[in-house]
């Protein structure tokens, strides 16, 4: 490749990709999957859905995904007892897609997105891919925002996008209804969103309420969810929003790109949200198996963060990286994420919860 020089944006030069190691072989415990495979007859299902519309495939999927948005918006009703229309909801490949969106349609040069760390490690990504300035602010030693400090910090640097995750990740952390009602009302007063990230929300402890229930009071709230989680469809990907105002929705499709989303995909999707109970049959003991291993960690004297969702962030370790190759080495694969010292491991089965515990205990026995 003879001296060219590839005209790349100056700050994407050097800039690795994001992704946490995808290797075969170990227990995966490493990107908050779910670890059960689909029920036989929901992946048969998925597969008729498919072939039937095989022969289709010459056209072009149906653009605003309307029947999928009405599935998730009868899903949302049953899940967390709020109505929403259809109009208020928005589809997309993985809500990582959905807030992709959201920062093309409310970032952008000279505006500004705020979050507060440690959170998940793509939002700094769609704000450089948008050109949208980036700033974090810290949250406390328990992973909780101080609302006075995000409230100052609002009125400060008046961002067009505040952005929580809840239950977060990688903490575990779900944030109190209160506490991101009066972010939300904040960002009212400075003309901001707010968006609240809820990939975990199904796993939430019991009493722990949905940003959803806000919604009908916060006019500039999305709340984001996805089926790669609790739904074990990750490899389908498919992510969604709802908006307090459809124009938000409007707003995604003036931003995404043609038919961003297959038929394969929507088809896929809506037989998912036809079986939902069957798909999400394992959320609780998921839960329990999360609720049991964070009494073990802590039990064995580890320091554990409190989790509402399917992994548990525990530490502390002087050398955590040569904690989670250990770990590799007995045939469990975690995540080497947030702040310095801990790791995060996500809940298998119980048989896989069971490895990871035996080979934690000998990864770190002196
Ligand atoms: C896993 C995760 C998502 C989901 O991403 P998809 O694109 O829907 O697979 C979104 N937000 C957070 C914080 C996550 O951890």
């Amino acid at each position: 490749m003879s001296g060219f020089t590839l005209p790349l944006r100056a700050d994407l030069v050097g800039v690795r990709s994001y992704g946490a190691p995808q290797l075969r072989g170990p227990i995966l415990l490493n990107v908050n999957e779910n670890p059960f495979p689909l029920p036989n007859d929901v992946a048969r299902a998925m597969a008729d859905a498919v072939g039937g519309l095989a022969a289709g495939l010459h056209r072009y999927p149906e653009r605003d995904a309307v029947d999928l948005r009405a599935d998730l918006a009868r899903y949302l009703e049953r899940e967390s007892e709020v109505v929403v229309d259809p109009s208020r909801v928005w589809a997309a490949n993985g809500s990582n897609e959905v807030m992709h969106h959201l920062f093309l349609a409310f970032g952008g040069p000279g505006r500004t997105a705020i979050t507060f760390d440690p959170t998940y490690s793509m939002y700094p990504e769609y704000a450089r891919d948008t050109f949208t300035r980036f700033i974090s602010f810290p949250r406390r030693d328990d992973f909780s925002v101080d609302v006075n400090q995000a409230i100052a910090a609002i009125e400060d640097v008046r961002p067009s996008m505040v952005v929580l995750a809840s239950p977060n990740n990688p903490t575990g952390t779900a944030l109190p209804l209160d506490d991101l009602s009066a972010i939300a009302e904040a960002c009212m007063h400075t003309g901001a969103m707010t968006i609240v990230d809820e990939a975990y929300a199904e796993f939430r402890r019991a009493g722990v309420p949905s940003a959803l229930a806000l919604l009908d009071h916060q006019p500039n709230l999305v709340v984001t969810r996805t089926m790669s989680k609790a739904f074990g469809l990750a490899g389908a990907r498919v992510g969604y929003a709802v908006a307090a105002d459809p124009a938000v929705v409007q707003a995604c499709q003036v931003v995404r790109l043609p038919y961003h989303l297959s038929a394969v995909t929507q088809a896929v999707a809506r037989v998912a949200l036809a079986h939902a109970p069957a798909l999400q049959a394992q959320v609780a003991l998921i839960r329990d198996e999360r609720d049991r291993l964070a009494q073990w960690l802590a039990g064995e004297g580890f320091d554990v963060a409190a989790s509402d969702a399917n992994f548990i962030m525990f530490g502390r370790f002087a050398d955590r990286h040569q904690t989670w190759q250990r770990l590799l080495d007995e045939g469990v694969l975690i995540r080497e994420t947030g702040p310095q010292g801990w790791l995060r491991v996500s809940i298998g089965t119980p048989e896989e919860n069971d490895r990871f515990r035996a080979a934690l205990l000998a990864a770190t026995a002196a």
